[in-house]
Formats: C-alpha cells, sequence, structure tokens
C-alpha cells in the first residue's frame, strides 16, 4: 500500500478541521452546559448530540469485534461511500475501479464528485478477477469497490481473488459487507488488522432492521477513521438515532432471530421458485434477497406491481437481463407474492 499521505487529498491532509463546542468538552461531571448556544428546554433533543457516539462505538466494538478507533458512524452507509470520494479522489484526476453489476451508490457518489468511474464486468457466475480488475487500474485508481455478498446478484466474491486485490492495490479497497449477516463466510472485517488499505461498510438498514434509522458503520486503521471524522458534519448522527440504536444493540438477539427466520424462508422462497414456469434460474444467494431469471421480466414486474406486489426490476442491468430481484419478506409477504406468481403461471400455461 501507498504511504496514507499519497492517497489521502493534499486538502484533506491539511484540513482543519470544525472544532464544535462538544468536542472541545470531552470530560464527564459537568452539570452546566452554557457552552453551544442550546435551548435548556425541550429536553433531551434540545442538546447536539455526541459528535463521535462514543458509547454506541463502544457497544458495537463488542458485538462486532473491531476497536472502537476503527469505528465510523455515519447517516446510513452511503455517507460512508461519499466520504471515500471526499477523503481520496481528486475531482478530474482520479479514478475508481469496480465491479459491474453492483450497488448503484458507488457510481452515483463518482459522478457528483466528479470522479471517473470504471466498471469491471463479473463473469457469468457473477465472480471477480483480481487481474482484470488489477489490470484496469493506473496510478490515478484511488479506490477499489467491491461488495460481499454483492448486490443485485445475492452471492458472495471468492475470498482469494478480494484478498489478492487487497494485497497487489496500492490504494483503497472497500469491501460494502451490508449482507455480511446473512452469510455463512467469515466477514472480512474479523482480517482488518490484516489490511492497512481495507475500508469494511456495514449497515444498520439490514439485518439489524433499522433502515428508517438511518446509520451506517465503517471500519479501518484509525488514520482513515480519523479522516473521515474530519470531513463529515460535525453531528452526522441525531440524537434520536443514537438513542434508538442503543436500545437495538441491547437487544442484538432479535437480530439472530431475525436472521434465522428470514434464511429459512429465502430457502422456502428459492424452493418455490424454481418450479415456477415463469421462472428460468435462480441464481445463489448469500444475502436477505435472491435474483430470478424469469420469462419476460418486464411483463412479471408489471404484473405484481397491478396485483399490489413490490420488487425490484433488474432487468435493464448488465449481466442480469430478465432478472428480478426478490427481498425475503415476512411468511405471509412471501406467500403472497408466490400465489400471485402462481396465478400469473396459470394464465401464461393456458395461452
Ligand atoms: C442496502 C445497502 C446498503 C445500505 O445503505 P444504508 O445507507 O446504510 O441504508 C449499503 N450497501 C449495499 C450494497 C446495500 O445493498
Amino acid at each position: 500500500m501507498k504511504d496514507l499521505n499519497l492517497l489521502l487529498r493534499k486538502n484533506i491532509q491539511d484540513l482543519e478541521p470544525y472544532s464544535c463546542a462538544r468536542n472541545e468538552y470531552s470530560g464527564k461531571g459537568a452539570k452546566v452546559f452554557l457552552d453551544a448556544n442550546e435551548n435548556p428546554y425541550n429536553s433531551p433533543i434540545n442538546r447536539y448530540p455526541d459528535p463521535l457516539q462514543k458509547d454506541i462505538k463502544e457497544k458495537i466494538s463488542r458485538l462486532k469485534r473491531v476497536h472502537p478507533e476503527c469505528i465510523f458512524l455515519g447517516n446510513g452507509s452511503d455517507e460512508a461511500i461519499d466520504l471515500v470520494y471526499r477523503c481520496f479522489c481528486e475531482p478530474r484526476i482520479d479514478n475508481v475501479v469496480a465491479i459491474e453489476p453492483t450497488y448503484g451508490m458507488y457510481k452515483v457518489c463518482a459522478d457528483i464528485n466528479d470522479v471517473e468511474y470504471r466498471k469491471v464486468l463479473l463473469d457469468e457466475n457473477f465472480q471477480l478477477s483480481a487481474n482484470h480488475i488489477l489490470n484496469s487500474c493506473d496510478e490515478h485508481t484511488k479506490v477499489v469497490w467491491l461488495c460481499s455478498p454483492n448486490n443485485p446478484t445475492g452471492n458472495e466474491l471468492d475470498r482469494g481473488e478480494v484478498e489478492k486485490i487487497l494485497q497487489e492495490f496500492e490504494g483503497i479497497v472497500v469491501v460494502d459487507e451490508a449482507y455480511s449477516d446473512f452469510s455463512h463466510v467469515q466477514p472480512l472485517r474479523l482480517e482488518l488488522h490484516k489490511h492497512p488499505n481495507l475500508i469494511v461498510l456495514n449497515t444498520f438498514s439490514k439485518a439489524w432492521g433499522c433502515a428508517g434509522l438511518r446509520l451506517g458503520m465503517a471500519f479501518a486503521y484509525p488514520e482513515i477513521i480519523e479522516a473521515f471524522n474530519k470531513v463529515k458534519y460535525p453531528y452526522n448522527v441525531n440524537i434520536l438515532t443514537q438513542e434508538r440504536i442503543r436500545q437495538q444493540l441491547d437487544n442484538h438477539w432479535d437480530v439472530d432471530k431475525w436472521v434465522s427466520i428470514l434464511l429459512m424462508e429465502r430457502e422456502n422462497m428459492v424452493e418455490a421458485f424454481k418450479l415456477l414456469h415463469s421462472c428460468k434460474k435462480v441464481y445463489p444467494t448469500d444475502a436477505n434477497f435472491f435474483l430470478a431469471k424469469m420469462e419476460n421480466a418486464d411483463v412479471i414486474y408489471q404484473y405484481l406491481k397491478d396485483n399490489g406486489i413490490i420488487v425490484r426490476n433488474r432487468s435493464n442491468v448488465t449481466l442480469c437481463e430478465e432478472c428480478l430481484r426478490i427481498t425475503v419478506g415476512s411468511k405471509s409477504e412471501n406467500a403472497e407474492l408466490l400465489s400471485v406468481l402462481r396465478k400469473y403461471d396459470e394464465q401464461n400455461d393456458n395461452k
């Protein structure tokens, strides 16, 4: 890996971050706070939140087995994705390399930050080749984007290839593990100590059932986390989110329960899909969704919509032609989807 100072943008290295009132005072035991021009009424939301979210990081640290200094918390993982560009990529000069197809926000944030986004196509099994990725990099490539289990394909990326990229690429490698709670593969975040150029993304939006709270995590060496903390908005995680996530972290057994139910439901759904005449193929999945190749995906998508069921139409995505991405829902939601699809099958069998 290159020295971090060669990877960070010069303006970010030199940045003198905003020093907020709650940052300057860090000790405990004070009882009168007249430093931040807050209103003394309307407790508890009259106070600014902890800018570095220290106590929830402690809890997350124990659960995720990552040191608190290696944790960044943001307004969804989307904030961390944007920060990667703002910290590392000089607009119109630097570029990033990403697998394709993958999660759409990596490209949207590249476009917003005016950074060239290079796509490297996965193979027909949705696997990556480290050599293809590395061959697409040049001296201006700052970041490689990987997502495992990948969205929208659902599969884990080959760990050997990911490790080869981590070893041989000189810049930052982001591995988005938004769905790792649903996978049997050991998460890469547990190997953070071996990889100073690795940033792992996690989120509370999927297995944790907290998409509405907007809380995402990035795990990386403390030097990278410090850069993120300098650039982020000072109070990026609001007090209600911090409060609510604290409760959720104390009830973390719920997550294990939900995950095991969803995995069972996923297996039932996959088996049922394979029996549908309108379904040509179900791709292997390690996430809480699966990709199904359909006979005429656009028509089925519309039919489902007319019946009040929304799935994700991915048929315009490279390598996902005729594919719908199906999120595993509750038992009754899944049953409803299957019954509408069976009705569709019947109508079409008669044609
Ligand atoms: C859903 C998802 C996220 C979550 O984003 P949040 O902003 O945390 O809600 C991140 N990455 C991928 C690949 C996803 O599919």
